[in-house]
Protein backbone atom coordinates (compact mmCIF):
# COMPACT_ATOMS: atom_id res chain seq x y z
CA UNK A 1 0.00 0.00 0.00
CA UNK A 2 0.92 3.51 -0.88
CA UNK A 3 1.14 5.18 2.78
CA UNK A 4 -0.39 8.60 1.84
CA UNK A 5 -3.10 7.56 0.38
CA UNK A 6 -6.51 4.50 1.70
CA UNK A 7 -9.52 3.95 -0.29
CA UNK A 8 -12.06 3.93 2.23
CA UNK A 9 -15.41 3.48 -0.08
CA UNK A 10 -15.51 2.50 -3.61
CA UNK A 11 -18.69 2.84 -6.48
CA UNK A 12 -18.11 1.93 -10.45
CA UNK A 13 -14.10 3.57 -10.30
CA UNK A 14 -14.94 6.05 -7.81
CA UNK A 15 -13.63 5.96 -4.40
CA UNK A 16 -14.13 7.92 -0.98
CA UNK A 17 -10.05 7.63 -0.01
CA UNK A 18 -8.10 9.53 2.71
CA UNK A 19 -4.85 11.58 1.23
CA UNK A 20 -2.51 12.24 4.22
CA UNK A 21 -0.64 14.80 3.79
CA UNK A 22 2.43 14.86 5.87
CA UNK A 23 3.67 18.22 5.97
CA UNK A 24 0.55 19.94 6.78
CA UNK A 25 -0.05 17.55 9.33
CA UNK A 26 -3.49 17.15 7.05
CA UNK A 27 -5.52 14.12 6.18
CA UNK A 28 -7.89 15.31 2.69
CA UNK A 29 -10.79 13.24 2.22
CA UNK A 30 -11.14 12.33 -1.55
CA UNK A 31 -12.78 13.33 -4.09
CA UNK A 32 -11.72 16.13 -3.32
CA UNK A 33 -11.79 19.93 -5.30
CA UNK A 34 -8.31 22.00 -5.12
CA UNK A 35 -9.41 25.76 -5.54
CA UNK A 36 -6.32 26.94 -7.81
CA UNK A 37 -4.91 30.33 -6.35
CA UNK A 38 -3.39 32.92 -8.80
CA UNK A 39 -0.46 34.37 -6.32
CA UNK A 40 -1.26 37.75 -7.74
CA UNK A 41 -4.68 37.70 -7.77
CA UNK A 42 -7.15 37.47 -4.78
CA UNK A 43 -10.61 36.69 -6.26
CA UNK A 44 -11.31 34.99 -3.26
CA UNK A 45 -9.04 35.03 -0.22
CA UNK A 46 -7.67 31.59 0.48
CA UNK A 47 -8.46 32.21 4.33
CA UNK A 48 -12.15 32.61 3.45
CA UNK A 49 -12.44 29.42 1.15
CA UNK A 50 -11.20 27.51 4.40
CA UNK A 51 -13.79 28.99 6.26
CA UNK A 52 -16.76 29.86 4.32
CA UNK A 53 -16.10 27.09 1.78
CA UNK A 54 -14.01 24.33 3.94
CA UNK A 55 -11.75 24.04 1.34
CA UNK A 56 -8.62 21.65 3.02
CA UNK A 57 -6.51 22.05 -0.06
CA UNK A 58 -5.61 24.37 -2.50
CA UNK A 59 -3.53 24.30 -5.42
CA UNK A 60 -1.01 27.54 -6.84
CA UNK A 61 2.05 28.00 -8.78
CA UNK A 62 5.25 27.61 -7.73
CA UNK A 63 6.88 28.70 -10.97
CA UNK A 64 4.39 32.14 -10.90
CA UNK A 65 6.27 32.70 -6.97
CA UNK A 66 9.61 32.43 -7.97
CA UNK A 67 9.53 34.24 -11.37
CA UNK A 68 8.43 37.53 -9.27
CA UNK A 69 10.51 39.00 -7.06
CA UNK A 70 8.44 40.58 -4.42
CA UNK A 71 6.88 37.04 -3.85
CA UNK A 72 9.65 35.07 -4.13
CA UNK A 73 11.18 36.77 -0.99
CA UNK A 74 8.35 37.12 1.20
CA UNK A 75 7.42 33.12 0.48
CA UNK A 76 10.88 32.28 1.20
CA UNK A 77 10.92 34.25 4.59
CA UNK A 78 7.35 33.61 5.64
CA UNK A 79 7.01 30.22 4.18
CA UNK A 80 3.86 29.47 1.60
CA UNK A 81 0.73 29.57 4.29
CA UNK A 82 1.73 32.38 5.65
CA UNK A 83 2.22 34.13 2.44
CA UNK A 84 -1.29 33.07 0.91
CA UNK A 85 -2.65 32.89 4.95
CA UNK A 86 -4.32 29.34 4.58
CA UNK A 87 -4.10 26.98 6.90
CA UNK A 88 -5.08 23.90 5.07
CA UNK A 89 -2.47 21.64 2.61
CA UNK A 90 -0.82 23.85 -0.31
CA UNK A 91 0.00 21.54 -3.68
CA UNK A 92 2.18 23.51 -5.99
CA UNK A 93 2.54 23.18 -9.46
CA UNK A 94 5.83 23.61 -11.12
CA UNK A 95 5.54 25.27 -14.01
CA UNK A 96 4.53 22.96 -16.61
CA UNK A 97 1.39 24.63 -17.64
CA UNK A 98 3.73 27.91 -18.88
CA UNK A 99 6.02 25.65 -20.34
CA UNK A 100 3.21 24.11 -22.68
CA UNK A 101 1.94 27.49 -23.56
CA UNK A 102 5.22 29.52 -24.30
CA UNK A 103 7.60 26.80 -25.09
CA UNK A 104 10.63 27.58 -22.38
CA UNK A 105 10.84 27.98 -19.35
CA UNK A 106 13.87 29.05 -16.74
CA UNK A 107 13.86 26.76 -14.55
CA UNK A 108 14.90 23.05 -14.02
CA UNK A 109 13.22 20.08 -12.31
CA UNK A 110 16.46 19.93 -9.41
CA UNK A 111 15.40 24.05 -9.25
CA UNK A 112 12.13 23.91 -8.90
CA UNK A 113 11.62 20.96 -6.36
CA UNK A 114 14.39 22.69 -3.92
CA UNK A 115 12.32 25.90 -4.67
CA UNK A 116 8.74 24.58 -3.79
CA UNK A 117 10.28 22.38 -0.61
CA UNK A 118 11.86 26.07 0.50
CA UNK A 119 9.11 27.61 0.74
CA UNK A 120 6.97 25.05 2.55
CA UNK A 121 4.78 23.18 -0.24
CA UNK A 122 3.08 19.60 0.90
CA UNK A 123 2.75 18.57 -2.56
CA UNK A 124 5.65 19.51 -5.29
CA UNK A 125 4.91 19.21 -9.04
CA UNK A 126 8.27 18.39 -11.11
CA UNK A 127 8.52 19.98 -14.04
CA UNK A 128 6.93 17.65 -16.73
CA UNK A 129 5.97 17.92 -20.65
CA UNK A 130 2.26 18.06 -20.92
CA UNK A 131 2.25 17.21 -24.24
CA UNK A 132 -1.42 18.19 -26.39
CA UNK A 133 -3.71 15.70 -28.11
CA UNK A 134 -3.28 14.75 -31.46
CA UNK A 135 0.07 14.63 -31.50
CA UNK A 136 2.51 12.42 -33.84
CA UNK A 137 2.91 8.94 -31.53
CA UNK A 138 6.91 9.84 -32.35
CA UNK A 139 5.92 13.50 -30.75
CA UNK A 140 4.37 12.29 -27.46
CA UNK A 141 6.46 9.30 -26.88
CA UNK A 142 9.79 11.43 -26.92
CA UNK A 143 8.00 13.69 -24.79
CA UNK A 144 7.05 10.68 -22.67
CA UNK A 145 10.67 10.70 -22.53
CA UNK A 146 11.39 13.24 -20.87
CA UNK A 147 9.04 13.36 -18.37
CA UNK A 148 9.51 9.79 -17.34
CA UNK A 149 13.65 11.35 -16.49
CA UNK A 150 12.07 13.77 -14.62
CA UNK A 151 10.01 12.02 -12.63
CA UNK A 152 13.37 9.66 -11.97
CA UNK A 153 15.03 13.10 -10.71
CA UNK A 154 11.88 14.24 -8.94
CA UNK A 155 12.10 10.44 -7.59
CA UNK A 156 16.07 10.68 -6.59
CA UNK A 157 16.05 14.54 -4.91
CA UNK A 158 15.62 15.16 -1.32
CA UNK A 159 12.54 15.94 -0.75
CA UNK A 160 11.82 15.58 3.03
CA UNK A 161 8.23 15.06 3.72
CA UNK A 162 6.84 16.89 1.24
CA UNK A 163 4.84 15.09 -1.07
CA UNK A 164 5.50 15.19 -4.69
CA UNK A 165 3.58 14.49 -7.35
CA UNK A 166 4.09 11.87 -10.75
CA UNK A 167 1.91 13.44 -13.66
CA UNK A 168 1.05 10.61 -15.98
CA UNK A 169 1.29 12.09 -20.32
CA UNK A 170 1.03 10.39 -23.43
CA UNK A 171 -0.88 12.61 -25.54
CA UNK A 172 -4.11 11.11 -27.07
CA UNK A 173 -2.12 7.67 -26.80
CA UNK A 174 -4.05 4.99 -24.44
CA UNK A 175 -1.13 2.60 -24.87
CA UNK A 176 1.60 5.31 -23.97
CA UNK A 177 -0.72 6.87 -21.02
CA UNK A 178 -0.73 3.60 -19.56
CA UNK A 179 2.91 2.76 -19.84
CA UNK A 180 3.32 6.27 -18.39
CA UNK A 181 1.00 4.83 -15.52
CA UNK A 182 3.01 1.88 -15.06
CA UNK A 183 6.32 3.86 -15.18
CA UNK A 184 5.14 6.65 -12.76
CA UNK A 185 3.52 3.85 -10.61
CA UNK A 186 6.92 2.55 -9.87
CA UNK A 187 8.39 5.36 -8.92
CA UNK A 188 8.19 6.63 -5.06
CA UNK A 189 6.50 9.29 -6.16
CA UNK A 190 3.07 9.91 -4.18
CA UNK A 191 0.26 11.81 -6.47
CA UNK A 192 -0.93 11.33 -10.65
CA UNK A 193 -1.88 13.72 -11.99
CA UNK A 194 -3.46 12.47 -15.32
CA UNK A 195 -1.73 15.59 -17.90
CA UNK A 196 -2.44 17.85 -20.52
CA UNK A 197 -6.27 16.52 -20.39
CA UNK A 198 -7.17 20.07 -20.59
CA UNK A 199 -7.68 20.91 -24.11
CA UNK A 200 -9.87 18.12 -24.67
CA UNK A 201 -11.91 19.51 -22.22
CA UNK A 202 -12.14 22.91 -23.99
CA UNK A 203 -13.26 20.93 -26.97
CA UNK A 204 -15.84 18.91 -25.45
CA UNK A 205 -13.96 15.67 -25.81
CA UNK A 206 -15.04 14.00 -22.69
CA UNK A 207 -15.21 10.73 -24.89
CA UNK A 208 -11.48 11.18 -25.31
CA UNK A 209 -10.83 12.60 -21.76
CA UNK A 210 -12.18 9.05 -20.61
CA UNK A 211 -10.07 6.34 -22.87
CA UNK A 212 -7.33 8.29 -21.70
CA UNK A 213 -7.90 8.29 -17.99
CA UNK A 214 -9.00 4.57 -18.17
CA UNK A 215 -5.49 4.52 -19.53
CA UNK A 216 -3.51 5.86 -17.39
CA UNK A 217 -5.59 3.64 -14.64
CA UNK A 218 -4.62 0.64 -16.09
CA UNK A 219 -1.03 1.72 -15.67
CA UNK A 220 -1.21 2.87 -11.87
CA UNK A 221 -1.98 0.89 -9.20
CA UNK A 222 -5.28 0.51 -8.23
CA UNK A 223 -3.60 2.50 -4.43
CA UNK A 224 -2.14 5.39 -6.37
CA UNK A 225 -4.70 8.42 -5.91
CA UNK A 226 -5.34 10.22 -9.04
CA UNK A 227 -5.76 14.26 -9.80
CA UNK A 228 -7.40 15.01 -13.12
CA UNK A 229 -5.30 18.47 -14.17
CA UNK A 230 -7.02 21.12 -15.11
CA UNK A 231 -10.60 20.09 -14.64
CA UNK A 232 -12.76 22.55 -13.08
CA UNK A 233 -15.93 22.13 -14.50
CA UNK A 234 -18.42 20.86 -11.55
CA UNK A 235 -20.58 18.99 -14.57
CA UNK A 236 -17.91 16.39 -15.38
CA UNK A 237 -16.87 15.90 -11.77
CA UNK A 238 -19.25 12.45 -11.53
CA UNK A 239 -17.87 11.22 -15.07
CA UNK A 240 -14.37 11.40 -14.11
CA UNK A 241 -14.81 10.31 -10.43
CA UNK A 242 -16.43 7.06 -11.52
CA UNK A 243 -13.55 6.31 -14.06
CA UNK A 244 -11.65 6.72 -10.67
CA UNK A 245 -9.83 10.25 -10.11
CA UNK A 246 -9.81 11.22 -7.06
CA UNK A 247 -8.53 15.02 -7.11
CA UNK A 248 -9.81 18.06 -9.18
CA UNK A 249 -8.71 21.40 -9.49
CA UNK A 250 -10.18 24.71 -10.70
CA UNK A 251 -9.84 27.66 -11.86
CA UNK A 252 -13.07 27.82 -13.58
CA UNK A 253 -14.95 28.84 -10.42
CA UNK A 254 -12.53 32.04 -10.61
CA UNK A 255 -11.99 32.64 -14.59
CA UNK A 256 -15.76 31.97 -15.59
CA UNK A 257 -16.53 34.60 -13.09
CA UNK A 258 -14.53 37.01 -14.78
CA UNK A 259 -16.45 36.64 -18.05
CA UNK A 260 -19.83 37.00 -16.50
CA UNK A 261 -20.68 33.23 -16.64
CA UNK A 262 -22.34 31.00 -14.33
CA UNK A 263 -21.79 27.46 -13.37
CA UNK A 264 -24.26 24.65 -12.80
CA UNK A 265 -24.18 20.85 -12.50
CA UNK A 266 -25.88 21.07 -16.35
CA UNK A 267 -23.29 23.37 -17.96
CA UNK A 268 -22.29 27.05 -17.82
CA UNK A 269 -24.62 29.93 -18.45
CA UNK A 270 -23.85 33.71 -19.18
CA UNK A 271 -24.94 35.83 -16.43
CA UNK A 272 -26.91 38.26 -19.26
CA UNK A 273 -28.97 35.45 -20.16
CA UNK A 274 -30.50 34.29 -16.58
CA UNK A 275 -33.92 35.44 -15.26
CA UNK A 276 -33.76 33.51 -12.30
CA UNK A 277 -30.92 31.68 -10.02
CA UNK A 278 -31.35 27.62 -10.11
CA UNK A 279 -29.22 28.04 -6.79
CA UNK A 280 -29.84 27.87 -2.97
CA UNK A 281 -26.49 29.36 -2.06
CA UNK A 282 -25.78 32.46 -0.41
CA UNK A 283 -25.15 34.37 -3.23
CA UNK A 284 -28.01 33.27 -5.01
CA UNK A 285 -30.67 33.67 -2.34
CA UNK A 286 -29.14 37.77 -1.67
CA UNK A 287 -29.58 39.32 -5.15
CA UNK A 288 -31.86 38.36 -8.56
CA UNK A 289 -29.90 37.92 -11.86
CA UNK A 290 -30.40 41.59 -11.96
CA UNK A 291 -28.97 42.70 -8.64
CA UNK A 292 -26.29 40.62 -9.84
CA UNK A 293 -25.83 42.09 -13.09
CA UNK A 294 -25.62 45.54 -11.60
CA UNK A 295 -23.01 45.44 -9.30
CA UNK A 296 -19.70 46.79 -10.14
CA UNK A 297 -17.19 44.50 -11.90
CA UNK A 298 -14.93 43.70 -8.84
CA UNK A 299 -17.99 42.87 -6.55
CA UNK A 300 -20.27 40.94 -9.22
CA UNK A 301 -16.64 38.63 -10.22
CA UNK A 302 -16.34 37.57 -6.69
CA UNK A 303 -19.95 37.45 -6.33
CA UNK A 304 -19.94 34.96 -9.44
CA UNK A 305 -16.69 32.96 -8.55
CA UNK A 306 -18.35 32.69 -4.51
CA UNK A 307 -21.44 31.15 -6.39
CA UNK A 308 -19.02 29.18 -8.69
CA UNK A 309 -17.32 28.09 -6.28
CA UNK A 310 -20.29 26.95 -4.16
CA UNK A 311 -21.75 24.32 -6.80
CA UNK A 312 -18.69 23.02 -7.62
CA UNK A 313 -17.99 22.18 -3.57
CA UNK A 314 -21.42 20.67 -3.29
CA UNK A 315 -21.44 18.40 -6.22
CA UNK A 316 -18.11 17.13 -4.76
CA UNK A 317 -20.10 16.42 -1.78
CA UNK A 318 -23.14 14.77 -3.67
CA UNK A 319 -21.15 12.60 -5.43
CA UNK A 320 -19.61 10.95 -2.24
CA UNK A 321 -22.84 10.95 -0.80
CA UNK A 322 -24.09 8.54 -4.02
CA UNK A 323 -20.27 6.30 -3.93
CA UNK A 324 -21.55 6.16 0.22
CA UNK A 325 -25.07 5.36 -1.68
CA UNK A 326 -24.08 3.22 -4.07
CA UNK A 327 -25.46 5.04 -6.90
CA UNK A 328 -22.36 7.14 -8.00
CA UNK A 329 -23.09 5.27 -11.95
CA UNK A 330 -27.43 6.96 -11.15
CA UNK A 331 -25.54 10.62 -11.24
CA UNK A 332 -23.35 10.00 -13.19
CA UNK A 333 -26.51 9.38 -15.95
CA UNK A 334 -28.11 12.46 -14.57
CA UNK A 335 -25.17 13.97 -15.81
CA UNK A 336 -24.70 12.51 -19.18
CA UNK A 337 -28.21 14.10 -20.07
CA UNK A 338 -26.61 17.58 -19.42
CA UNK A 339 -25.13 17.44 -23.04
CA UNK A 340 -24.51 15.57 -26.31
CA UNK A 341 -20.97 14.91 -25.79
CA UNK A 342 -21.34 14.18 -21.15
CA UNK A 343 -23.39 11.05 -23.19
CA UNK A 344 -20.52 10.50 -25.50
CA UNK A 345 -18.30 10.28 -22.05
CA UNK A 346 -20.50 8.51 -20.20
CA UNK A 347 -20.68 5.45 -23.71
CA UNK A 348 -16.82 5.77 -23.12
CA UNK A 349 -17.36 4.98 -19.92
CA UNK A 350 -19.09 2.32 -20.39
CA UNK A 351 -16.75 1.02 -22.61
CA UNK A 352 -14.42 0.11 -19.65
CA UNK A 353 -17.25 -1.92 -17.31
CA UNK A 354 -14.77 -4.62 -17.47
CA UNK A 355 -12.28 -2.23 -15.72
CA UNK A 356 -14.67 -0.76 -13.31
CA UNK A 357 -16.57 -3.85 -12.26
CA UNK A 358 -12.92 -4.83 -10.44
CA UNK A 359 -13.46 -2.36 -8.05
CA UNK A 360 -17.39 -2.12 -7.94
CA UNK A 361 -18.87 -3.74 -4.91
CA UNK A 362 -20.90 -6.69 -5.30
CA UNK A 363 -23.76 -5.62 -3.19
CA UNK A 364 -25.22 -2.08 -3.25
CA UNK A 365 -28.77 -0.69 -1.89
CA UNK A 366 -30.25 -0.56 -5.65
CA UNK A 367 -29.89 -0.66 -9.28
CA UNK A 368 -32.12 1.87 -10.86
CA UNK A 369 -32.44 1.03 -14.87
CA UNK A 370 -32.67 4.77 -16.06
CA UNK A 371 -31.58 4.82 -19.69
CA UNK A 372 -30.80 2.22 -22.24
CA UNK A 373 -27.31 2.73 -21.18
CA UNK A 374 -28.07 0.99 -18.31
CA UNK A 375 -27.87 -1.84 -19.82
CA UNK A 376 -24.00 -1.98 -19.67
CA UNK A 377 -23.59 -1.51 -16.67
CA UNK A 378 -20.39 -3.31 -14.45
CA UNK A 379 -23.07 -4.86 -12.72
CA UNK A 380 -24.64 -6.47 -16.03
CA UNK A 381 -21.05 -7.60 -17.32
CA UNK A 382 -20.34 -9.20 -13.43
CA UNK A 383 -23.81 -11.25 -14.23
CA UNK A 384 -22.70 -12.11 -17.68
CA UNK A 385 -19.32 -13.42 -16.02
CA UNK A 386 -21.13 -15.24 -13.29
CA UNK A 387 -23.72 -17.31 -15.83
CA UNK A 388 -20.11 -18.95 -16.72
CA UNK A 389 -19.97 -20.50 -13.44
CA UNK A 390 -23.03 -21.59 -12.41
CA UNK A 391 -23.97 -25.08 -12.57
CA UNK A 392 -26.96 -25.79 -14.90
CA UNK A 393 -28.96 -29.11 -14.88
CA UNK A 394 -29.71 -31.26 -18.20
CA UNK A 395 -33.26 -29.69 -18.93
CA UNK A 396 -33.14 -26.39 -18.26
CA UNK A 397 -36.39 -23.81 -18.24
CA UNK A 398 -35.13 -20.29 -18.57
CA UNK A 399 -38.44 -18.03 -18.13
CA UNK A 400 -39.79 -14.52 -18.06
CA UNK A 401 -43.27 -16.23 -16.65
CA UNK A 402 -44.13 -18.34 -13.66
CA UNK A 403 -42.18 -21.66 -13.20
CA UNK A 404 -44.50 -24.81 -14.90
CA UNK A 405 -45.73 -27.25 -12.79
CA UNK A 406 -44.64 -31.11 -14.09
CA UNK A 407 -41.56 -32.46 -15.00
CA UNK A 408 -40.77 -31.64 -17.98
CA UNK A 409 -38.14 -29.24 -16.87
CA UNK A 410 -35.28 -30.32 -14.29
CA UNK A 411 -35.45 -26.48 -13.17
CA UNK A 412 -37.12 -23.18 -13.95
CA UNK A 413 -34.39 -19.41 -13.98
CA UNK A 414 -35.93 -16.65 -14.12
CA UNK A 415 -34.83 -14.27 -17.19
CA UNK A 416 -34.96 -10.50 -16.35
CA UNK A 417 -33.46 -7.99 -18.58
CA UNK A 418 -31.30 -6.63 -18.69
CA UNK A 419 -29.13 -9.29 -16.60
CA UNK A 420 -30.90 -12.61 -18.38
CA UNK A 421 -31.04 -15.60 -16.45
CA UNK A 422 -30.31 -16.59 -12.92
CA UNK A 423 -31.71 -19.70 -10.88
CA UNK A 424 -34.19 -18.38 -8.43
CA UNK A 425 -32.08 -18.23 -5.58
CA UNK A 426 -30.56 -15.79 -6.60
CA UNK A 427 -33.72 -13.26 -6.97
CA UNK A 428 -33.47 -10.95 -3.79
CA UNK A 429 -29.57 -10.32 -4.41
CA UNK A 430 -27.87 -7.51 -6.15
CA UNK A 431 -28.07 -6.38 -8.74
CA UNK A 432 -30.96 -8.88 -9.49
CA UNK A 433 -33.38 -6.43 -7.43
CA UNK A 434 -32.80 -4.13 -9.87
CA UNK A 435 -36.01 -1.28 -10.29
CA UNK A 436 -36.24 -1.55 -14.52
CA UNK A 437 -39.21 -0.02 -16.18
CA UNK A 438 -41.85 -1.95 -17.21
CA UNK A 439 -41.67 -0.70 -20.28
CA UNK A 440 -38.86 -2.35 -21.04
CA UNK A 441 -36.01 -1.07 -24.19
CA UNK A 442 -34.53 -2.89 -26.73
CA UNK A 443 -30.86 -2.97 -25.00
CA UNK A 444 -32.33 -4.25 -21.95
CA UNK A 445 -33.56 -7.51 -23.79
CA UNK A 446 -30.41 -7.54 -25.67
CA UNK A 447 -28.51 -7.79 -22.65
CA UNK A 448 -31.08 -10.59 -21.19
CA UNK A 449 -30.49 -12.70 -24.99
CA UNK A 450 -26.78 -12.13 -24.63
CA UNK A 451 -26.90 -13.31 -20.84
CA UNK A 452 -28.80 -15.84 -22.31
CA UNK A 453 -26.29 -17.40 -25.20
CA UNK A 454 -23.27 -16.92 -22.10
CA UNK A 455 -25.39 -19.50 -20.58
CA UNK A 456 -26.09 -21.68 -23.52
CA UNK A 457 -22.33 -21.67 -25.03
CA UNK A 458 -20.77 -22.47 -21.51
CA UNK A 459 -22.85 -25.54 -21.29
CA UNK A 460 -23.48 -27.02 -24.93
CA UNK A 461 -24.57 -30.67 -23.25
CA UNK A 462 -27.56 -28.87 -21.61
CA UNK A 463 -31.45 -28.70 -23.35
CA UNK A 464 -32.56 -24.85 -23.03
CA UNK A 465 -35.67 -24.11 -23.83
CA UNK A 466 -36.68 -20.18 -23.45
CA UNK A 467 -39.88 -18.28 -23.07
CA UNK A 468 -39.78 -14.85 -23.29
CA UNK A 469 -42.79 -11.91 -24.12
CA UNK A 470 -42.59 -11.33 -27.21
CA UNK A 471 -38.96 -10.69 -28.20
CA UNK A 472 -38.41 -8.71 -31.14
CA UNK A 473 -36.61 -10.82 -33.91
CA UNK A 474 -33.42 -8.88 -33.69
CA UNK A 475 -33.32 -9.74 -30.15
CA UNK A 476 -34.07 -13.29 -30.98
CA UNK A 477 -30.76 -12.96 -33.21
CA UNK A 478 -28.46 -12.78 -31.04
CA UNK A 479 -29.41 -16.41 -29.30
CA UNK A 480 -27.25 -19.64 -30.08
CA UNK A 481 -28.50 -22.23 -32.24
CA UNK A 482 -30.31 -24.98 -30.58
CA UNK A 483 -31.79 -23.08 -27.80
CA UNK A 484 -35.72 -23.77 -27.90
CA UNK A 485 -37.65 -20.68 -27.91
CA UNK A 486 -41.61 -20.24 -26.51
CA UNK A 487 -43.48 -16.51 -27.20
CA UNK A 488 -45.04 -16.29 -23.43
CA UNK A 489 -47.41 -13.60 -25.04
CA UNK A 490 -48.67 -15.57 -27.86
CA UNK A 491 -50.03 -18.19 -25.58
CA UNK A 492 -51.32 -15.30 -23.39
CA UNK A 493 -53.39 -14.10 -26.36
CA UNK A 494 -54.22 -17.91 -27.34
CA UNK A 495 -55.57 -18.17 -23.23
CA UNK A 496 -57.38 -14.42 -23.70
CA UNK A 497 -59.52 -15.74 -26.87
ZN1 LIG B 1 -25.52 30.01 -6.09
Amino acid sequence: MRDCFEVRDTDAGGRIGELTVPRADATVETPALLPVINPNLDTLSPRRLATEFGAEILITNSYIIHGDDDLRERALEEGLHELLDFPGAIMTDSGSFQLSEYGSIDVTTEEILAFQREIGSDIATPVDIPTPPDVSRERAESDLETTQDRLEIADAADTGEMLVSAPVQGSTYPALRERAGRHADGTGLDVFPVGAVVPLMNDYRYDDMIDVVAAAKRGLGADAPVHLFGAGHPMMFALAVAMGCDLFDSAAYALYARDDRYLTVRGTRALEDLEYLPCSCAVCTDHSPADLRGLPDRERESELAAHNLHVTFAEIRRIKQAIRAGNLLELVEQRARAHPTMLDGYRTLLDHAAQLERSDPVSKGSFFYTSHESARRPEVVRHHDRLTRLSVPDRLLLTEGDAPRGDEFDDAWRVEPPFGPFPRALSKSYPLTAEVPARTDRAALAAAADGVARLVETNPETAVTLAHRGWPADVRDRLPDGIALVDLTAADRNRNR
